[in-house]
């Protein structure tokens, strides 16, 4: 029998690297999470809690929406409030109609920001918005700071658009309207970037990203995107929905984009349930990148699904509550156990497949199934190293888990 070789993630692709507030994106350094407040920036206490909740799960940068006079004018108390708190987390202001206005009226925003947020699209009005768009980066050069290019296909540049339909009809039409969009979201990155270059900012002060709600949309312009420029890339499906769709749809879209070595900084837009958290995105990001092997951020869980031969939840309500912990603990145990993100625990239900992935774990249990006895072999480092019974198998484990990180 011949074995073939098994296909790895593709080497990354090379791209300038962008110091964002001090967060390196692109040039090699690890794939950056993102997220962005769904607040009114003008209520300051509002963003400032919500901006914290999103870096306390993992957001390494967060972007907030500068709409307005009174958003603009907040943006240095958010700046402020956040340092007070201990937390340095790059802030990057969402530009959108009269983005070049805001920063020329409001320099202390301006200052505040790590990095600007322009999309093309909307970046003015009309005819003037070449001109406005160099204003922002005539801004972005005096205090400087990177800028994202931002394409999204909501609100794609008609002019460009119209031109290349056009050009395509006089051609005979060999592209389809949804190869000429496409190529027109990609023009657009490249264009701006262009005059963002012209206008004399910095190659590494330049991350393009191209945003479309479809996922085979997403992933041929990224890998197109990739191939015609070595800017990094900001990496996002927009408008993915709500619940699973969204998150299958954003883990589908980015994973195939990740394998191939693309992306630099990615965020998972997701529609948060009314009421619900804002933090499920930075978390599903986290997790779309420990899973595929890219980085490690919280130690992985192994749970079994459960089936007949479990007939209570016990195995799964341990699987949460470890995992829980894990997360809740991470923050202390990442200074002081270094590597403990490499961590696999395995929490299983029942004998058939339970020692034997308790096993492949750094720690792991095989709690008793149906009709076995009531009896749960814990296994470190792939031997069996005792077994727990009675009533408090799950706060046991716990406390061998937290054992194990310590020692
Ligand atoms: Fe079912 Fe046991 Fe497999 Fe879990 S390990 S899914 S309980 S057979």
């Amino acid at each position: 029998m011949t074995i073939s070789p098994f296909v790895d993630p593709q080497t990354r692709r090379s791209s300038v690297a962008v110091d964002v507030g001090g967060v390196l994106v692109g040039g090699g350094a690890p794939v950056v999470v993102q997220s962005m407040t769904n607040t009114d920036t003008a209520d300051v206490d509002a963003t400032v809690a919500q901006v914290a909740a999103l870096h306390r799960a993992g957001s390494e940068i967060v972007r907030i929406t500068v709409d307005r006079d009174e958003s603009a004018a907040a943006v240095p108390k958010i700046r402020d409030r956040l340092e007070r708190l201990g937390l340095d987390i790059p802030l990057i202001g969402d530009f959108h109609y009269i983005g070049h206005t805001l920063l020329a009226d409001h320099p202390a925003c301006a200052e505040a920001l790590a990095k600007y947020r322009i999309n093309p699209g909307n970046v003015g009005f009309k005819d003037k918005k070449d001109r406005q768009f160099i204003e922002i980066i005539e801004m972005a050069i005096r205090y400087s700071k990177p800028v994202r290019i931002g394409v999204n296909w909501g609100s794609l540049d008609q002019v460009l658009l119209t031109r290349l339909m056009d050009e395509n009809a006089a051609n005979g039409s060999p592209l389809s309207a949804r190869d000429i969009t496409r190529e027109a979201i990609i023009q657009s990155a490249l264009h701006s970037a262009a005059l963002a270059e012209e206008t004399g900012l910095a190659r590494n002060r330049i991350i393009l990203s191209a945003k479309v709600s479809q996922v085979q949309d997403l992933i041929a312009v990224y890998s197109e995107l990739a191939r015609r420029s070595d800017h990094a890339l900001h990496l996002g499906l927009t408008e993915a929905g709500m619940g699973s769709k969204g998150i299958v749809a954003s883990a589908a879209a980015m994973g195939i984009i990740l394998q191939a070595g693309i992306g630099d900084t990615i965020r998972v837009s997701l529609t948060p349930e009314p009421g619900g958290d804002r933090s499920r995105e930075v978390i599903v990001a986290q997790e779309l990148l420990q899973v595929m092997g890219f980085r490690q951020f919280v130690p992985v869980v192994a749970a079994c699904p459960g089936c007949g031969r479990t007939t209570s939840t016990v195995f799964q309500q341990l699987a949460r509550t470890i995992e829980d912990d894990l997360r809740r603990n991470m923050p202390l145990w990442r200074d002081k156990y270094p590597g403990v993100e490499g961590l696999q625990v395995a929490v299983m239900g029942c004998i058939v497949n339970g020692p034997g992935e308790s096993k492949h774990a750094d720690i792991g249990i095989s709690l008793p199934g149906t009709g076995e006895s009531p009896a749960a072999p814990v296994f470190i480092d792939g031997k069996k190293a005792g077994t727990l019974r009675g009533p408090k198998i799950a706060e046991d484990f716990q406390v061998m888990v937290a054992d194990y990180i310590e020692k």
